[in-house]
């Protein structure tokens, strides 16, 4: 086996060292979640509810239930919380894959991911 050169050992050094600071930088977001499910549009002619608005926000609602404030709601840190989202609250009523009606949160509508503290079990 022949010795690498010099100029041989550096841009192998470059290349790996390349990949290793890709491979991590992506490995991060992947473990931060930051690489997530992008919530679709919704249907035609209707828009989503403001999580500022002001019921939604007495609510602690986000659209997204990884948002929720974990200070003001710990027990959505829980496991059993997991599958607590719209899509399986009594309240909601399915539109499409992605969205649907709160009949609590009536000003728009609510993506199937989304939770607020109204949050009851769909029977
Ligand atoms: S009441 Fe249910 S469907 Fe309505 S926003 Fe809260 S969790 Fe979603």
């Amino acid at each position: 086996m022949k010795p690498f050169t010099r100029k041989q050992f550096l841009n192998r050094s470059i290349v790996l060292a390349s990949t290793l600071f890709l491979l991590g930088g992506e490995w991060n977001l992947i473990a931060k979640g930051t690489i997530e499910e992008k919530i679709s549009d919704p249907p035609d002619g209707l828009k989503p509810i403001l999580e500022n608005d002001p019921t939604a926000q007495a609510l602690g609602f986000h659209q997204d239930a990884k948002y929720t404030d974990f200070n003001l709601y710990p027990e959505r840190k829980q496991p059993q919380a997991k599958n607590q989202v719209c899509l399986q609250c009594a309240q909601f009523t399915k539109l499409n894959e992605g969205w649907g009606k709160c009949s609590i949160l009536t000003n728009g509508v609510v993506s199937t991911k989304g939770w607020c503290s109204a949050w009851s079990k769909k029977s």
